[in-house]
Order: C-alpha cells, then structure tokens, then sequence
C-alpha cells in the first residue's frame, strides 16, 4: 500500500447542525420525478416544505406525483416559482434544458441545486452569478432516500456549495439535505470536483462496474466448469448481499467473524490473485481519464452524436447474460422477493 494519510478529514453535519427555518416561506422545486426526484420531493413535503414538481409536457411521472399529492407545472413555470430549484434529470440531459427551461427562469437570488456536480464541473452548465449554487447528493438509490426516510432513518449526503451569492447558500444547503432526511444519517461538505470524479470513480470500478464484473465472471467459470447456473448463481450473486450487509454492519472482521476459517483464510490468499496490482493500475488509469474529462466527453458524445447506439447494445447484451435469465427465474420461487423485480413508486 502507498503511504496515504487515512486520517479522518471532513466534519460530518447532523440534524442539530441544520437551521430548518431557513426553508420558511421558500417554494422548492423539484425538477424531474425520477428515482431521486420522487424521494426528494416527498420527503421535503413530509418534513413541512413548500414542493413543487416541473416535469415536461406529456410526462408519464405527472400523474404519478399528482396520486401523491404534489402540483405539477412545466418546468419553466416551476422554476419561475421557485426559490430552490432542485435539478433531478438524467445528467446527460440537464444542459439542454436549463438552456431552455431552468437558465432563463431563475430568479435573481434563488437557489439552483444538484444532486450530482457533472453538469456544472464539466462545464456543460454555467449559471449566472446571481444565484446560489448548491449540491445535495445522497450516497444511494432514490428509492432507499424515500424507504429509508420513511422508516425513520436515512441516506447520507455529500454536498457542497459551488457559488454563494445570498451569503446564506451553506445553510439553505444543510436544511435541505435536512428535509430529505440526510441529516439523520450526517452529511459531508465537499467540492463539486471531488463528488463528480470520486462518484464516477465508485460506480464505474466498484459499486457497478467492479462489481457485476466480478460476479458474472465467477458465474461463468463455475457454469463453463459443469457446475448447474442455479448453484452458480446462489454462490456467486444470491451470496452477495448477505456478505455485503454483514460488513455494512460492522465491517470486514464482523463478515469474516460469521464466516468459516477455511473461507477467511482462502479470502486472503486468493483475493489478491484476482484483484491484482495490474487491477489497481487500471483503476488508477480510470480515474485519470475521469480527472482529465475523457470519460465525460466520450458520454456526452455517445448521447448527441451516437444515437446512444454502443449504449443500448451494451445494456442489451447485459440483460442478455445468462446469470439475468437464471436469477429471474430463482428470484421468482422466493415468496419474499416477489414482485420486487422492478421498481416502483
Ligand atoms: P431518473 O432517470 O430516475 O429520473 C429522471 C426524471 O427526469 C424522470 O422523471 C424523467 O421523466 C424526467 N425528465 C427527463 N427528461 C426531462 C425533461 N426534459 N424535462 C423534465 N423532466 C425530465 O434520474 P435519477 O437517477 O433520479 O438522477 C437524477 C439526478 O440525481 C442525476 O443528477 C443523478 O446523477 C443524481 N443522482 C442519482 C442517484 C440515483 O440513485 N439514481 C444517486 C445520487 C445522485
Ligand atoms: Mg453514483
């Protein structure tokens, strides 16, 4: 390992640390009523917010936020009302619409919010001076800020203040991520730099990419070896989240603790055979092309340019795996998970 300060660096923010009468008589508008656009929206409604939500003509999600008690508008007309406006649509199309919609709504003095620094960080989105620019990012699904939310606890946030024109931006920033319960579980101050290439960095080599990487290759060794796709599955995917939650838990030493030495002792000296040095150059080699924007400008161009053509045949190929087929069809027989294959709110 290189040497590295791993000390502790970032004060963490809870619910004591938030002035929640900030938000008094502000109208916050939610853009966007997807995974994390539902969750925001309605946990600052149930935390006593003024929320509205701005969706296009035509929307599918209106009627959805309409059964839940929310008013609908354009987002010209939301954002006209709004003295936050919340930027919750895919990253790949913010900058189209804040060129059309939010930018020449926005009243001097208001907030404009994000959930995700990408936009603002790589420049595709260059707000006026007179505006705060905050974000709020919860550090998980949309659909866990609502659940967890509601049973009490919640997600933790990163946020971060890029432009402080009211001088209040910090505050309205930890009452926010107040109302939508990240608070409860602490909030980290950062950089809009910092979130955009350290959330790329997690979702592309760990969290998405490392990791269903990692579980489709371990079930295709033990399927092309002879071993049947449900046993595979069960071992290399099922396995995968009761090992996750026991280091949730309490770490690493908590999972092997409930673990057979035999397991801890081949998790040592294997371990490092599959995830080599040469795995960590490559990791480092991601994050430079994220840092340097390769990455970025590569998305962006699959998005204007390409149709999203190699995007949709990769996720297509994806579902296609075999590991997608087996676990649909095991995931049915269990009375528990029932129903839960798709998501909803
Ligand atoms: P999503 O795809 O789930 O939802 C997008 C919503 O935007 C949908 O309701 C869609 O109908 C709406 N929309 C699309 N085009 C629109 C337009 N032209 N005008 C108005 N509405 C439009 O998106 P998401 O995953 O919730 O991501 C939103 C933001 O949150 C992104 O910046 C993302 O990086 C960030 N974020 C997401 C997660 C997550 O768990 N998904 C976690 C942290 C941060
Ligand atoms: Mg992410």
């Amino acid at each position: 390992m290189e040497k590295t300060c791993y000390e502790m660096t970032s004060k963490t923010y809870y619910d004591q640390d938030a002035n929640w009468d900030i938000m008094k008589g502000k109208t916050i508008a939610i853009i966007g009523y997807g995974s994390q656009g539902h969750a925001h929206a309605l946990n600052l409604k149930d935390s006593g917010a003024n929320v509205i939500v701005g969706l296009y003509e035509g929307s599918k999600s209106k009627a959805i936020a309409e059964s839940h008690g929310l008013k609908v508008y354009t987002v010209a007309e939301a954002v006209k009302q709004a003295d936050i406006t919340m930027v919750l649509i895919p990253d790949e199309k913010q900058a189209d619409v804040y060129k059309t919609e939010i930018g020449p709504n926005l009243k001097p003095g208001s907030a404009l919010a994000f959930a995700h620094g990408f936009n603002i960080h790589f420049q595709q989105i260059i707000p006026p001076e007179n505006v705060d620019v905050f974000m709020v990012a919860p550090k998980g699904p949309g659909h866990l800020v609502r659940r967890t939310f509601t049973e009490g606890s919640g997600v933790p946030d990163v946020f971060a203040v890029y432009q402080d024109a009211s001088g209040q931006c910090f505050d309205i920033a930890v009452a926010y991520a107040r109302g939508i319960g990240g608070t409860r579980a602490g909030i980290l101050q950062t950089t809009f730099r910092d979130e955009t290439e350290e959330d790329l960095f997690g979702e592309q080599c760990v969290l998405m990419g490392g990791l269903c990487q990692l579980m489709k290759t371990g079930f295709e060794v033990l399927v092309e070896a002879g071993y049947p796709p449900e046993m595979a599955y069960f071992e290399c995917f099922h396995e995968m989240k009761l090992i996750v939650d026991l280091c949730y838990e309490g770490g690493i030493t908590k999972m092997v603790n409930s673990c057979s030495d035999t397991a801890e002792y081949g998790s040592y000296v294997i371990g490092p055979r599959i995830i080599t040095e040469d795995t960590k150059k490559e990791m480092k080699k991601c994050l430079e092309e994220i840092q340097n924007g390769k990455f970025a400008s590569e998305w962006l161009q699959e998005n204007r340019a390409g149709g999203r053509a190699r995007f949709k045949a990769m996720r297509r190929l994806a579902q296609e795996h075999p590991i997608e087929k087996v676990g649909a069809r095991l995931r049915n027989m269990m009375p528990w998970l029932k129903g839960q294959d798709k998501l909803q709110f």
